[in-house]
C-alpha cells in the first residue's frame, strides 16, 4: 500500500516508510504504526468477500488495506468523529484508487446500523469500554477487535468473536498505544487511571516474590498477572500486598497462565456473578477465565447466558 499518498503536508514521503507513527492531529489521530497495523491484520483474521466495518478512518490508510484484504473496497465501512479528517480520507482513498470505500461522519461506536451486519470490526482508538452497538452489528461468525485500557496495564487489544449469540476471546499480549476513543462509548476518562497505581504497587509484590522464590516470569505470564490483578483492584480490592497473595493464588490455581490462555467471556452485566474475575462495564462484564477454573468446573466459569439478544 502506497502509505505516501496517506501523509499530511509536511511529512516527506521517505518518512512514510519508516515503521512509526504518523500525527495527524495532535493527541486525536494519528496514522498507526505499520508494524502494529499488520498485527491487527493478522488478528482480525478478514477475507475476500467479507463485510468490513472500521472505527476511526484517520487518514484512511487501514481502510484501504482493508479494501485490498476485503478484495472489494465498497465492501468497507469506516466511520470517522472528526468531519475534516472524513473529508481527507476520502480524497486519500479516492487518489490511491479506493475511492469505492464507505467513509462516514460519525460516532463509530454507534456502529453502522444500515450497513450490518459486519463480518469484522476493527477500531482503531482506544477505550475501556465497549460498545454493545459493535457486538449486535456483528454477524453470527463475526470478529470484534479493539484497543481496551485497563488502568495499570499498557494497553491492550481485545478479539471477541462470536459462537453463536456468546461472545469469547482473548487478549493479545502486544502491549499497544492508540488516541483515546471519543464519543457515547468513551468512557469515563477517570477510570483509565483510577486503581493504576495500586494496580502497580501490587504488581511490584508479585515480581519481588516470583524473584525471591526464582520463578522466571515470561512477559506473556506476567501480562496475565495484571490482568488478574487488575480486575481484583477494580473489584475494590487492597491493600496492594493483599491483592499480590490473591492474584497469586488465583494465578496459581488457575494453572499459571500465560496472557493467550486466559479466555475473556462477555456477559450482561446484570448477570455477573459477584464472585467472578471480570472487568465491569456499562452494559457487558468482560469475564476472565483462567484454564484449570474453567476446566474444574469449580466456579471461575462466567454464565453462559445469550448476550446478543
Ligand atoms: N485507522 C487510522 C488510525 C486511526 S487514529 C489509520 O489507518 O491511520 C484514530 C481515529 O479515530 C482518529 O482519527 C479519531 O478522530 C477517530 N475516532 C475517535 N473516536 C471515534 C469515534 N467514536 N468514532 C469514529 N472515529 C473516532
Amino acid at each position: 500500500m502506497p502509505r505516501h499518498l496517506f501523509i499530511p503536508p509536511g511529512v516527506t514521503p521517505e518518512e512514510a516508510y519508516r515503521d512509526e507513527v504518523i500525527p495527524l492531529l495532535p493527541g486525536l489521530a494519528t496514522l498507526s504504526q505499520p508494524s502494529i497495523v499488520a498485527l491487527m491484520l493478522e488478528e482480525l483474521d478478514a477475507r475476500p468477500g467479507m463485510k468490513i466495518l472500521e472505527i476511526g478512518t484517520a487518514s484512511g490508510y487501514n481502510a484501504a488495506l482493508l479494501a485490498e484484504v476485503a478484495g472489494d473496497p465498497s465492501l468497507v465501512h469506516s466511520v470517522e468523529i472528526e468531519p475534516r479528517l472524513a473529508e481527507q480520507a476520502r480524497r486519500n482513498l479516492a487518489a490511491a484508487g479506493y475511492g469505492k470505500v464507505k467513509v462516514k461522519v460519525g460516532d463509530g461506536c454507534l456502529g453502522w446500523p444500515e450497513a450490518a451486519p459486519f463480518a469484522r470490526t476493527m477500531v482503531t482508538a482506544e477505550a475501556a469500554e465497549l460498545s454493545p452497538h459493535l457486538l449486535t452489528q456483528l454477524d453470527a461468525k463475526g470478529i470484534l477487535l479493539t484497543p481496551f485500557s485497563i488502568p495499570g496495564l499498557p494497553g491492550l487489544l481485545l478479539r471477541l468473536e462470536l459462537k453463536g449469540s456468546r461472545a469469547v476471546g482473548r487478549f493479545i499480549g502486544i502491549p499497544v498505544s492508540f488516541v483515546p476513543l471519543r464519543g457515547e462509548y468513551a468512557g469515563d476518562g477517570r477510570r483509565r487511571e483510577a486503581g493504576s497505581h495500586l494496580v502497580q504497587q501490587a504488581m511490584a509484590a508479585t515480581e519481588e516474590r516470583a524473584w525471591e522464590e526464582q520463578i522466571d516470569l515470561t512477559l506473556e505470564c506476567r501480562l496475565a498477572l495484571c490482568l488478574v490483578t487488575a480486575a481484583l483492584v477494580e473489584q475494590g480490592k487492597a491493600p496492594p500486598r493483599q491483592v499480590a497473595d490473591e492474584a497469586w493464588r488465583r494465578y496459581v490455581a488457575g494453572g499459571k497462565p500465560d496472557l493467550n490462555a486466559i479466555r475473556v467471556s462477555v456477559c450482561p452485566l446484570a448477570e455477573c456473578p459477584s464472585r467472578q474475575l471480570a472487568f465491569r462495564r456499562r452494559d457487558y462484564a468482560l469475564c476472565l477465565n483462567l484454564p484449570v477454573e474453567r476446566n474444574s468446573g469449580e466456579g471461575g466459569e462466567s454464565p453462559q447466558r445469550e448476550v446478543m439478544s
